[in-house]
């Protein structure tokens, strides 16, 4: 049976229709945040419709970026900008330029970066996994990484120790992975680059703050279509026209094999400006009434505390933290996120801090109702490890073993 597609569906409203039943697919809930491995967002309606009307016509994609550049530049706060495959490419590109600028034998010849400064200062506390490793986007282009300073403590005179001859940028990450304390704050990274006369490259995939990190003095930043945007897999760089031009020239380097195409950069272009006419107040306000109705369903449950919880990099958004006591839950926190997961229909939780006894439920990616499934589905699972005949408490190193052993054992 072919796989039938819906057409665009008002704001917020779920699919008519589940293609996933036609692919064999579960039919996922999806409380565990914007993850590449779940299918990044829902996409906005503007961005389906962008991407529709683009995908049958050919159009000269030179332009299309210099129209991209238009609308990211607004946004941004930026000289320019251009679409990319995603922030991961968008991080690599942006290092080559920083090596290379506009010399296209110097782009021709990556990784090979020959007597091209290729040095990328990161503070260990940044150098975090997203999926793969954002050293490893780094490495990339040819450039080699140069931790500075200690996982949890950074001082400045270790960047400016760690910024010579070779150095090409320094890179910021800004991520609820990064370590949250004992960092260098960005204005800080920038007064030491710029002193040394080195660009500050900024990794803020997840950030809602568009216009703040060119603001606060980055040369170049990298963002997520596919994230809070609720874009088409995409990435977006903005920033200083020079070193904007130099990233987008790597398209005829090794951005090749990272292209996107005429439907990631309008429907990427669609998302960005739908999100600057967005109720964001409304947004909200929805999530926090989604989050109060968990919390209330899970009070007085044995075991369970439930808390509503900051982003930790200060995105204006709030998510369920349900910590777990395994002695008076008869279950532990990493079991019960593998029911729900198992279970009909499937819901799947932010679990990437689940050894420390809790996980998080995240309202930024629900349907219409699905929030009475997420609390369904809580207070089932709940109810049957209290009244189960014996507690449930799987080794976390076997559950990590299992996951490592799925993982190799694909496509079977
Ligand atoms: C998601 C993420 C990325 C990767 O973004 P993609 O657009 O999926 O490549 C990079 N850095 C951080 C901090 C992220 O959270």
């Amino acid at each position: 049976m072919p796989a039938q597609v819906d057409a665009p569906a008002p704001p917020g409203a779920a699919p008519v229709s589940d293609i996933r039943a036609a692919l064999g697919l579960r039919p996922i809930v999806n409380v565990s945040g914007t993850m590449t491995a779940l299918g990044a967002s829902i996409v906005v309606p503007e961005a389906m419709v962008a991407i529709s009307a683009v995908l049958g016509e050919f159009v000269e994609i030179d332009d299309l970026q210099r129209r991209a550049s238009t609308v990211i530049a607004r946004a941004c706060g930026a000289e320019a900008g251009f679409v990319t495959a995603s922030c991961s490419a968008g991080i690599t590109l942006s290092v080559a330029a920083a090596m290379t600028g506009a010399d296209l034998a110097a782009i021709e010849r990556l990784p090979d970066t020959g007597a091209l400064r290729n040095e990328v200062p990161i503070q260990i506390g940044h150098m975090v996994g997203y999926g793969a490793p954002v050293e490893q986007a780094v490495r990339l282009a040819g450039a080699r990484v140069v931790p500075v300073g200690q996982a949890t403590e950074v001082h400045g005179y270790q960047l400016a120790g760690a910024i010579g001859l070779h150095t090409a940028a320094v890179l910021y990450v800004v991520s609820h992975h990064a370590v949250e304390y004992g960092q260098l704050t960005l204005e800080e990274v920038v007064e030491i680059a710029h002193a040394a006369g080195r660009p500050v490259l900024v990794d803020a995939a997840s950030e809602y703050d568009i216009p703040g990190f060119l603001a606060r003095g980055a040369d170049l930043v990298a963002f997520s279509a596919h994230k809070f945007l609720g874009g088409p897999t995409a990435g977006i760089v903005a920033g200083r026209k020079s070193l904007v031009r130099a990233a987008f020239l790597q398209n005829r380097g090794i951005g090749r094999g990272m292209k996107v195409g005429k439907e990631g950069i309008a429907g990427a272009m669609a998302a960005l400006e739908a999100w600057q006419r967005r109720d964001h107040a409304a947004v909200r306000a929805r999530r926090r009434a989604a989050l109060e109705s968990w919390r209330n369903a899970l009070a007085d449950r044995p075991g369970i505390r439930a808390e509503i919880v900051p982003d930790p990099t200060g995105n204006p958004l709030e998510r369920l933290r349900l910590a777990v006591d395994p002695a008076a839950a008869r279950i532990t926190a990493w079991d019960l996120a593998d029911a729900l997961a198992q279970g009909a229909p499937p819901v799947i939780v932010r679990d990437h801090e689940v050894e420390l006894g809790w996980f998080q439920l995240d309202p930024c990616n629900l349907h219409p109702d699905e929030e009475r499934v997420v609390a369904r589905r809580l207070a089932e699972e709940i109810e049957r490890a209290r009244t189960a005949a014996a507690p449930l408490a799987t080794p976390l190193s076997e559950r990590r073993r299992r996951r490592v052993a799925a993982l190799l054992a694909w496509p079977d």
